[in-house]
Order: structure tokens, then sequence, then C-alpha cells
């Protein structure tokens, strides 16, 4: 199974550089169906055998460089490369998700999947929810802490979960869709909110959750430049700003950098995900389907050759996350 993250949309609609013709898909899971010389085990040391479904990290990089070894940030390396990200002519050619088979390349981290979980509630775990993971980690969320998240798509209701797996006593979710606010409630959100309301209202319902002077993180995972002021508004004194949605380059915004100076704010941007956060990704998620209803957030099942008509209905968000099956 692979299912449609908003960043194939943005390659398909052309908003986003990508090789054509290329191959997409990067959520994916799979049934090994071939196993590399030497592969025996995943990342955690599970035995790998023909049969076993897995997931795989989204990126591989290219050895040992500066990045990975120094700076602990493997997806940064110079020359890493992405599944359903290629042009389709680069060897081996089959390294997306939208098709039948997918070539797990070397230097891929790979990590075999309990039978417990649902292919529903496994696919999205190498992008949508080990992002997460890294966003929650750098926002530093600790027992008792109050968050605000911007944003309540897929990245927002797992965020909102995983705040609260990770002990937050309060999540705040903003969000202009009513239908998507109803849903959060369902995912960990307390309140949620329609962020275009007046800001002496905001301010006031964020505060009354997160007393005694505003949420202690805030995280925006809506695309939206402009809800960075928003955030940084509602944090509290010694708050931190984490910044996942804004994927796409120049994402301008006018911002008053004294606001973050006096305030004594952190402010951070993720980008994919550390090798380890998909480990921690696979554990939340078992270790809480029961408590947080992930298996409905996969919503559209579309056959390969319909792969067109789901990433239509992707795009125009009639599903919340289209599942392609091959
Ligand atoms: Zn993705």
């Amino acid at each position: 199974m692979a299912t449609i993250c908003r960043s194939d949309i943005h390659t398909w609609q052309g908003h986003r550089p990508g090789p054509c013709p290329g191959l997409l898909g990067h959520e994916i899971i799979g049934d090994i169906v071939a196993l590399g010389e030497g592969v025996t085990h995943d990342m955690r040391g599970d035995s790998l055998r023909i049969g076993d479904r897995i997931t795989w990290s989204e990126y591989f990089i290219p050895g040992s460089n500066y990045h990975a070894d120094v700076l602990d940030l493997p997806q940064k390396s110079r020359g890493v490369d992405k599944y359903g990200h290629m042009a389709a002519s680069t060897a081996p050619h089959h390294h997306g998700g939208f098709g039948e088979f997918c070539y797990v390349v070397p230097r891929s981290w790979i990590l075999r999947l309990p039978d417990v979980l649902t292919d529903a509630e496994a696919t999205p775990l190498n992008c949508g929810v080990a992002t997460m993971i890294a966003v929650t980690e750098a926002a530093g969320i600790r027992v008792g802490q109050t968050v605000v998240v911007q944003g309540l798509g897929l990245l927002g209701l797992y965020g909102a979960a995983i705040a609260k797996v990770r002990g937050a006593r309060a999540v705040v979710g903003l969000d202009s869709d009513p239908a998507r606010r109803e849903r959060a409630y369902r995912f960990g959100v307390d309140r949620a909110f329609d962020p275009a309301m007046s800001k002496e209202d905001l301010q006031r319902e964020v505060l009354s959750l997160c007393r005694p002077e505003g949420p202690d993180a805030a995280i925006e995972v809506c695309g939206v430049a402009q809800a960075v002021l928003q955030g940084i508004d509602l944090l509290r004194t010694g708050g931190t700003y984490v910044l996942a949605g804004v994927v796409n380059p120049q994402a301008m915004v006018t911002l008053d950098v004294n606001l973050i100076l006096r305030k004594m704010l952190t402010v951070r941007g993720v980008h994919n995900y550390h090798p380890r956060n998909l480990i921690e990704a696979l554990d939340v998620v078992v270790a809480n389907r029961t408590r947080f209803p992930f298996h409905e957030l996969v919503d559209g099942r579309y056959p390969l050759e319909r792969v067109g008509d789901a990433m239509n209905d992707a795009a125009e968000r009639r599903v919340l996350r289209a599942a392609i099956l091959p």
C-alpha cells in the first residue's frame, strides 16, 4: 500500500520541482519478495524474511558523510535521495510507492511491521507519523505542557495525538475547516478553533486552556507562512515554535523579530526525520491504536490504474489520505 502525501500532490501540480517522467509515492509499506545479499535484519535487529511486511525510511543516504556522522542529521546528507522523488530513468527504476514493486535501496532504514497493525495504520508511518515524532521532539513537549497545533490535516492529527502521548495536558487545534476541527477531538485535541476568529477572542480561549501565560509550544503544520505570526504571538515567554508545514520555497512573511527576542522564544524548523523517529513512530502507533482511531485516516482506496482519480480526490480534499493498492 502507498498513501498520497501532500508533497506528492505539490510535485504533481508543479509547485515543487520534480523530474518528469518520475515515480511518485513515498509513504509505502510492502511485503518482501526478494532479499539482497547480506540483508538479514531490520534496523533494530528483528530478522527479515521473504513475506515479511515492512516499512522503510522515506530517504536513503550516499554513505558515510558529514551531515549524518558529525551533525546527526542524516536526512540532510549531501546527495540524499528519496523514494517517490526520482526520475523513472534513474536506476533501479522501481523507487516509488505508486507501483507493484519497490526496490529498497541500500542505506535506507528498514523496520519489520508487527501483525497487529493494519495496512492503513502502517502506511503513513514512514512520512507523516515519523515526521510528527521529530516535530514534537523538537518542540520539547513534556508531561504537563500545553501545545497549539496550527493545521488539523493528517500531520496535525498525528501531532496532537503524539503530544498527548508525550504527556501534554492540553492541546489546542487551529483550522478553518469545521469538519477537520470536529474530527480532531478524537485525536487528542481538547479544543479546536477557527484561526480567523478575532485575535482577542482567540487569545482568551487559548489562554483559558494554557494557563497562566499561553502554550509552551506551537507547531505549524498548516503550510501557511502567515500562520507563523499567530503562533509566535500565542506562545508564552520562553516557548518553542516549530515549523514543519511550510515546505514550499518563497514562503514570505513580515515578522517583528523583536518578539522572538523579548519573549525569549526558540524557533525551530524540522524537515523529514532521523531514523530513530521511524522506530518511535511505529511504537507510538502500536501502543496507542485503541486510544486514537488512526485507522480512520486512510479514507480512500484506489487500484493502481486509478492513481489519477486518487490524486484528484486528494488534491480536492475529498479524502484525507488516499491509498493506492497495486
Ligand atoms: Zn510525505
